[in-house]
């Protein structure tokens, strides 16, 4: 029998705040233990949380990026359970009423666009950290309080592809509005999924299982191939799978059991009493409407429609926001669309990548690379001069006609001074000419390669290819 395999995944997103959701304290990742912490986050009794704006802000902004209705009443809830890394032994989450729901967002895998539902967005307080040494274990309290976003999608995946696929795109959103840094392997973006399997064709869903701990990208494919690999065996040796909790194990590259899977009843969900009922008018919602960047789906359409990029070049351009903007930049400083886009896919990012550097910090700025397209477009400097120059700008930071200026890079095209470099190569290479005259045309990639080589590569190969042309035929 096929299978099919019905995904749905959870995940939690560290907003980007100064200071925890209920508290004042320091959100900043690293620092000492235990060192970020008050009465409130610790759990102390007597104490009473008190909202952060800000992260009901960054909830609003993610709801609207993901198509969800924003609700005008939410609740805060009680998440009931005993762990030494939550002191109040409970969390405050959102359960019956979160703040966002219905939403959508759309990928495309191999070419193919996927509406994926987002079953609900809600804001959360993170818990603490539990650090196992040989013979005890210790607890950071640092992160307990730090506000996170779970994002909890529709099953409608259907493939590990998708599920990647979906991830760098939330990615890529959290990122664009600034609400998170999407850091998976700190820990900042965390994915659960649940999977289970149906035979092919069937509306049913089949009993599911849910992998923790997947913390790269790489491992939300892997982890769940292995899953659906391992159900598959069990539903064709005719058993039956159990619903339970499975850790991912990135070095073995298998889940194994962790615990049978928790309902939501074993949590004693109850509206917090600490804290009234968040109400959000309209005009906030406009007002946060209003301030929020154009996202990656929009810039996506504009970069193909009106830039008649290849869904190719817009897809990498629009991964991320600063790469995004360096473009328009470009482009509304004259640049042609296309043209930058080629000097930014090969020659730009390459570079960022070899020397490890984020666009924000790089030297080369839109203006420099408008001027290095526009040098090449006047015949000033050959394009591979160009490329030498865009590398020079990228280390210096200078101006690129005064690298050119400086350097003595201006492409020769005055013909008498061409004319003495392509008499110097055939006056040196004669066994060549014989063998050009003697019908061996494809020889002048031979002559103009040599030109080309004793002019520093400062010729302009047109001109070149022409006085060739006419010596050799002579
Ligand atoms: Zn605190």
């Amino acid at each position: 029998m096929r299978y099919e395999a019905v995904i749905g995944l959870e995940i939690h997103a560290q907003l980007r705040t100064k200071t925890k959701i209920f508290c004042g304290c320091s959100t900043e990742f690293g620092s000492e233990p235990n060192s970020q912490t008050c009465p409130v986050c610790i759990g102390m009794p007597g104490v009473l949380p008190v909202l952060n704006k800000r992260v009901v802000e960054f909830a609003i902004k993610t709801g609207l990026a993901m198509n969800c209705r924003i609700s005008p009443y939410s609740r805060f809830a009680r998440k009931n359970y005993f762990y030494p890394d939550l002191p109040k032994g409970y969390q405050i989450s959102q359960y019956e009423l979160p703040i966002c729901e219905h939403g959508y967002v759309d990928i495309v895998v191999d070419g193919v666009k996927r509406r994926i539902g987002i079953t609900r967005i809600h804001m959360e307080e993170d818990a603490g950290k539990n650090i196992h040494e040989r013979d005890c274990s210790l607890v950071d309290l640092n992160r307990t309080g730090v506000p996170l976003l779970e994002i909890v999608t529709e099953p409608d995946i259907r493939s590990p592809k998708e599920a990647s696929a979906f991830m760098r795109k939330l990615r890529t959103i959290l990122r664009y509005l600034e609400v998170c840094d999407g850091n998976m392997e700190q820990g900042s973006l965390r994915c659960d999924a649940n999977v289970s399997l149906r035979p092919e064709g069937s509306e049913e869903f089949g009993t599911k299982t849910e992998i923790k701990n997947i913390n790269s990208f790489r491992f939300v494919e892997k982890a769940l191939e292995y899953e659906i690999k391992r159900q598959e065996k069990v539903l064709s040796e005719g058993g039956t799978i159990v619903q339970e909790t499975r850790l991912w194990d990135s070095e073995r590259g298998v889940t194994f059991s962790m615990r049978s899977k928790e309902e939501a009843h074993d949590y004693r969900y109850f509206p917090e009493p600490d804290l009234v009922p968040l109400v959000v008018k309209e005009d906030w919602i406009e007002e946060i409407k209003s301030s929020m960047p154009e996202l990656p789906d929009e810039k996506l359409k504009k970069y193909t429609e009106e830039f008649g990029l290849p869904q190719y070049d817009a897809e990498l351009l629009t991964e991320e926001r600063p790469i995004a903007e360096w473009f328009e930049e470009a482009v509304r400083l004259g640049g042609a669309p296309k043209e930058v886009s080629n000097w930014m896919m090969t020659e730009l990012l390459r570079l960022l990548n070899e020397n490890n550097i984020e666009i924000i910090s790089c030297r080369v700025t839109p203006e420099h690379l408008v001027k290095i397209i526009k040098l090449i477009e006047e015949g000033k400097i050959s394009r591979n001069i160009g490329k030498k120059v865009f590398a020079d700008v990228f280390q210096t930071g200078k101006d690129p006609e005064e690298i050119v200026k400086e350097k003595g890079l201006v492409q020769i095209s005055d013909t008498s001074e061409l004319q003495r470099l392509v008499e110097e190569v055939l006056k040196n290479n004669p066994k060549e000419v014989e063998r050009y005259r003697g019908g061996e045309q494809k020889l002048l990639g031979f002559f103009v390669g040599q030109v080309m080589k004793a002019s520093k590569g400062k010729a302009n190969p047109k001109a070149v290819n022409e006085l060739l042309r006419k010596k050799l035929s002579s």
